[in-house]
């Protein structure tokens, strides 16, 4: 089983001739509202990329959104048993997606602020063979989550957004899944700088900077695919096939989602970054976040 630990949240969609400067008003297109938030997203592609089964972890209000969401985890055959709903709104992202498929985001947490430590404890501690988590939830629930997991178990940590890692965060990790943004930004909060602006490093270097955190490391690097580092061998690079970008919305999510159902199915970790790459490749091929997911089918045709 693959437990994934974190957001839901309704996106609302518009797309944008250009992201707009500050204090500028542009007229979009049409508003969609769809099923999203990293959580939601990373567990719907784990169930998509079929193998283990699924369990979401999380919290919804007690709203039509907070309905709209779980119906949404269901119908991909996500176990939804352990989520809570409480008396905040359910959590939104307001997403725009300019011409080139480039988005920028604003997330309004609402229920995920909720997520607390005691969170899903039962169903992680059951028999899960990963726990997938990212930081659109408060960090004590996450820590709480890979703590409870059992020996066998391992944890992936997609440190999105982008923030600095505690201690008890970075122990509690056996794989680290970034993107280049995200590492910067790891990596300054180690050394205590400020972080996030300094020029283009090697990404070798850079997954191998991360492997002294963390046992493992995946670092993502959009259409060039990834690096995949771990402490007793050479990084390896994974290109990831050319595809038009449409949006790339849920991206790192599909490829997290991904990676967590191939390794929970017993493949090695290159192994799993080379079909979950694939995968986050398909998804910029379309638009939305969860309806953007491909199916194990579809990854395993569009496979080199
Ligand atoms: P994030 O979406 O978290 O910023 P990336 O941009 O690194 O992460 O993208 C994650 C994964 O999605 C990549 O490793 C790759 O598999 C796929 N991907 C993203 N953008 C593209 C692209 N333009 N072409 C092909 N694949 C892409």
């Amino acid at each position: 089983r693959v437990v994934v630990v974190g957001s839901a949240n309704v996106d609302l969609v518009v797309a944008v001739p250009r992201h707009p400067r500050g204090g500028e008003t542009l007229l979009g297109g049409g508003l969609q509202r769809l099923p999203g938030g990293k959580g939601a997203n990373q567990a719907v592609a784990a169930a998509r990329a079929g193998g283990a089964p699924t369990s979401f972890v999380g919290a919804v209000g007690r709203d039509d959104d907070g309905t709209l969401l779980l119906d949404a985890l269901r119908g991909d055959g996500v176990d939804v048993t352990a989520v809570e709903r409480t008396a905040s709104p359910t959590g939104t992202a307001l997403v725009m997606v300019d011409g080139d498929g480039e988005n920028a985001i604003v997330v309004a947490p609402g229920a995920n602020a909720d997520v607390g430590p005691g969170v899903g404890v039962a169903v992680v501690a059951a028999e899960p063979a990963v726990v997938l988590a990212q930081l659109e939830v408060p960090v004590d629930a996450v820590v709480a989550a890979f703590r409870a997991r059992p020996d066998a178990a391992r944890s992936v940590l997609n440190a999105a957004p982008s923030r600095a890692l505690p201690a008890a965060l970075l122990a509690a990790t056996d794989v680290l899944v970034v993107n280049e943004h995200e590492a910067r930004d790891v990596l300054a909060g180690e050394h205590g700088d400020e972080g996030g602006d300094e020029g283009p490093a090697d990404p070798t270097d850079t997954a191998r900077a991360l492997l002294a955190l963390v046992p493992a490391v995946v670092l993502t690097l959009g259409a060039r695919g990834c690096v995949v580092a771990v402490r007793d061998g050479d990084p390896v690079a994974v290109a990831a096939p050319v595809v038009e970008a449409v949006d790339t919305t849920g991206a790192g999510d599909v490829l997290c989602g991904v990676l967590a159902a191939r390794l929970a199915d017993g493949d090695a970790l290159v192994v799993a970054a080379r079909t979950a790459v694939v995968a986050g490749a398909l998804a910029v091929t379309r638009a939305g976040a969860q309806p953007a997911v491909p199916t194990a089918r579809e990854v395993a045709a569009a496979a080199p």
